[in-house]
């Protein structure tokens, strides 16, 4: 907190000039704090001069640099989808597996749910030293305010130095929640994780300012720290059977798994084609197309392909096709094996929710496009000439007739 020593304070005002949070106010020649207003951003504290002002750091805050040495391991909340984990958690525990390395501490893999326990040996063949395995049949439907509850209370005993979670839906919903449970920063939609050099302080990397810059963040004060990550940015382990680790049961208790809001159903959505997200190919249709009409081009060649179809938001944004469809930084990330691009300009936003794909074939009438930067093969020239050749030889070649 902002503290006041009125001995010192002369009223002279700067501070309360300088605060853009209307935190100060002087009266009878002495400065007052509003403690509920102030952002300890620390101005005026620069400011005073007479040094009147001082930030004061709580020291029973959890998470105090000074515990900062109580908090070790790398932890993974997990993510079941249907019956089956998320490809997110093994992708999470892959990049866990090489942070705990590098810190010299375990990996723990954290699963909630109902009648799992027969799955989770799955986290261990995929990096885990161990898992907390939170079974109840309370559990069985995904509840925010129930699994933020969970997690930060083990947390909270446990004393992880980092916890990773995936950048999904139900990530979104929930991990903010135990962020500021246990008082500690959160990263979200990180794009690379690493151990800092010197020290044990998790670099986390994620797009900034509209995604025209990286930006790495540290979370240096407070333990744990605390990141989300996107799926298909990361890399998972090929499942090793030979791995050995310890399942351990936490019973929760009537109090954590008490809830203010019933899921009354939960309904997969419905989807005109191959997932975006799980499709081995992906077609992405960008402005170069030049009107809605030529979309069909795209469509045609993913049917030949049975691939998705992705698009970049300046054709999402003028209507052309759905949101669902958007690949980039505000709409979903993707790592086909193979990823054409059509029209496309390579935008730093688009780049970011494509980039990881294995093999990017770009066709660009503009040589110089950034799209060309990351592609792996190029082709200059019209799309709307182009296309229908590809669409031509490719069915030929896979014996698609009708499209
Ligand atoms: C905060 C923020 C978030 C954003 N998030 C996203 C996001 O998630 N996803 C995303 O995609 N964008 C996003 N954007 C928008 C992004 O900056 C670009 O505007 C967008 O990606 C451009 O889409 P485009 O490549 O289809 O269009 P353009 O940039 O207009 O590029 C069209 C390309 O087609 C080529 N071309 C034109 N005619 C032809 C032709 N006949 N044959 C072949 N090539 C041709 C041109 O040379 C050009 O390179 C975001 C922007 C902001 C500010």
């Amino acid at each position: 907190m902002l503290k006041i020593d009125l001995k010192r304070c002369n009223g002279c005002g700067e501070c309360e000039e300088v605060c853009s949070f209307g935190a100060i106010t002087v009266s009878d020649e002495k400065a007052k704090v509003d403690q509920d207003l102030c952002t300890l951003c620390g101005t005026c504290v620069d400011t005073c001069p007479e040094g009147a002002l001082e930030i004061e750091s709580d020291d029973k805050a959890p998470g105090d640099k000074k515990d900062l040495s109580a908090w070790q391991g790398v932890w993974v909340v997990t993510e079941l989808r249907g019956s089956s984990f998320a490809p997110v958690t093994f992708e999470l525990l892959g990049k866990a597996r090489q942070l705990a390395d590098a810190l010299s501490v375990s990996v723990t893999a954290i699963a909630i749910g109902s009648n799992i326990r027969e799955k989770v040996q799955e986290l261990v063949y995929r990096g885990a030293d161990r898992v907390i395995v939170v079974d109840h049949p309370d559990l069985s439907k995904f509840m925010d305010e129930v699994y933020s509850k969970i997690v930060a209370h083990i947390a909270a005993k446990e004393k992880p130095e980092i916890i990773l979670a995936g950048a999904t839906a139900m990530g979104r919903a929930f991990i903010p929640q135990v962020a500021t449970m246990l008082e500690t920063g959160l990263t979200a939609d990180c794009t690379a994780l690493e151990i800092e050099e010197e020290g044990r302080n998790l670099l986390q990397t994620r797009p900034a300012f509209g995604g025209n810059l990286m930006a790495t963040i540290v979370c240096d004060e407070h333990r744990p720290q605390m990141a989300t990550v996107r799926p298909h940015v990361l890399k998972a382990l090929a499942p090793d059977t030979n791995r050995k680790g310890e399942i351990v049961e936490f019973e929760p208790t009537k109090e954590l798994l008490e809830h203010k809001i019933n899921v009354l159903d939960s309904v997969v959505e419905e989807s005109d084609g191959p997932s975006l997200t799980d499709s081995e190919i992906v077609v992405t249709a960008g402005r170069g197309l030049e009107k809605k009409e030529n979309l069909s081009l795209v469509e045609k060649l993913a049917k030949c392909l049975d691939a998705a179809v992705g698009a970049t938001r300046a054709i999402t944004d003028a209507g052309w096709i759905s949101t669902n469809h958007q690949i980039g930084q505000t709409g979903v990330t993707v790592s086909p094996k193979l990823y054409i691009a059509c029209g496309v300009s390579g935008a730093i936003q688009h780049l970011v929710g494509m980039q990881g794909s294995d093999i990017i074939v770009a066709i660009n009438k503009d040589k110089d496009a950034p799209i060309f930067d990351v592609a792996t093969y190029a082709i200059v020239g019209d799309v709307k000439e182009i296309l229908p050749v590809l669409i031509k030889k490719i069915c030929k070649e896979r014996g698609v007739k009708d499209v």
